[in-house]
């Protein structure tokens, strides 16, 4: 079942309104009928969700989502190369979702390490990534809005998305509040 990119952000919102008062309970479908029913018919994410790999941020929680649910791409800094490109290019032209969320988030330490200009081994090539939009900003939360918007602009130069683009497909920014369990959604 395709759905559409407005019913897929409201899912999302919904699910993120029961997470914030969530005790132990998950919502979202991890059924054994689930699992069996996506073995045998396959996948049809409603959402693609690139985020941090930070483990305060778990996307299926937040958004209390199940098996087949969300098409996850997680990089600490949230920030795209080919590879995530070319596996959000799949979700949005092979499995037909309509919704592709960048979610950033509050007190992220690679934001942090690239604001303090912290450049170590293979991690410098994220930190390279996030001072090419932050410029001289030293507030963490501003510099996460600036990096899902340097973000959203590299997933627009895939030709595939920005095709689709004119056929309901959105991309939608957003910060997630690592204190209140909040999905804000950048305007
Ligand atoms: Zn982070």
């Amino acid at each position: 079942m395709v759905v559409e990119s407005k019913k897929a952000l409201k899912w999302l919102l919904e699910g993120n309104k029961d997470y914030i008062d969530a005790k132990r309970n998950h919502k979202g479908d991890i059924s054994k009928e689930k699992r069996l029913h996506t073995h045998q018919h396959g996948q049809n994410p409603y959402a693609v969700v690139i985020c941090c790999s930070d483990s305060r941020v778990i996307p299926e929680n937040i958004f209390m989502a199940g098996i087949g649910d969300l098409f996850v791409i997680r990089l600490a800094g949230n920030v795209v190369g080919d590879f995530a490109l070319g596996s959000i290019e799949y979700a949005v032209s092979h499995l037909n979702t309509k919704l592709v969320l960048v979610m950033g988030h509050t007190m992220c330490g690679a934001i942090h390490s690239a604001i303090i200009d912290h450049h170590e081994s293979f991690i410098s090539s994220i930190i390279n990534e996030i001072q090419s939009c932050i410029g001289d900003c030293k507030d963490n939360t501003i510099a996460s809005i600036l990096n899902v918007k340097n973000t959203i602009n590299k997933i627009k130069k895939s030709e595939i998305i920005n095709e689709l683009l004119e056929n309901d497909v959105k991309i939608v920014g957003s910060i997630y509040h690592t204190h209140s369990g909040e999905v804000e959604i950048l305007k």
